[in-house]
């Protein structure tokens, strides 16, 4: 079965295909030639989940999956959550994002935080999402060098390291976004 991964993440991409069964093939952004960047103007992590999926169904008219993601910080009320990518700036500097993390969590002792993806799929033309969360803690520096966007300052829940200091195999184990594809996976084996 083809179906359209709709990103152009390339770490996501790479991390998604690891997990994929064999009998899928997973098509991305740049086997369709879209040039221009998908629309995620939505106030909601779902919302932009959906509006990827719809966008690619509109114009393309094809079986296709998404997902969205954001860091919810317990002290700094969900930040930056559905702004993840751009919290400090539309340059999406992951550096940049996981200073201002840092610095606004500056002498707070609730270091709670926690990834959640949702995946929206749509499969002949009907709907269907999938959410997966991974509980853990904000540190207070960035150690590791392996994964991307603020996997250097999230240790997930009794681990002791950083996503960032685990190989891609790892984290998909217990990653908010294994967890979600997961959750698809076992759907589209029921079909
Ligand atoms: P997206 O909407 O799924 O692209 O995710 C939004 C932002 O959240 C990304 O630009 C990253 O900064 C961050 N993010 C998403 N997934 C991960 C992850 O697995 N590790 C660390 N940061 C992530």
């Amino acid at each position: 079965m083809k179906i359209l991964f709709a990103t152009s993440n390339k770490n996501k991409a790479v991390e998604i295909q690891k997990l994929i069964p064999e009998g899928f093939e997973i098509l991305t952004l740049n086997d369709i030639d879209l040039q221009e960047e998908i629309p995620e103007t939505s106030d909601t992590i779902e919302g932009n989940a959906i509006q990827k999926t719809n966008f690619i169904v509109e114009n393309f008219g094809i079986d296709c999956f998404a997902d969205d993601t954001g860091l919810e910080i317990e002290a700094l009320n969900g930040e930056p959550g559905v702004y993840s990518a751009r919290y400090a700036g539309e340059e999406k500097d992951p550096n940049k994002n996981m200073d201002l993390v840092l610095k606004k969590m500056k002498g707070i002792t609730n270091r709670k935080a926690r990834f959640k993806t949702i995946i929206s799929l749509s499969l002949d033309n009907k709907s269907y999402l999938f959410e997966g969360v991974v509980e853990g803690i904000i540190r207070k520096d960035k150690v590791g060098d392996l994964g991307f966007g603020y996997d250097p300052i999230f240790e997930p829940e009794n681990i002791g390291r950083t996503f960032a200091e685990m190989t891609i195999e790892e984290k998909n184990t217990i990653s908010h976004r294994g967890r979600a594809l997961e959750k698809m996976i076992h759907f589209l084996n029921s079909k």
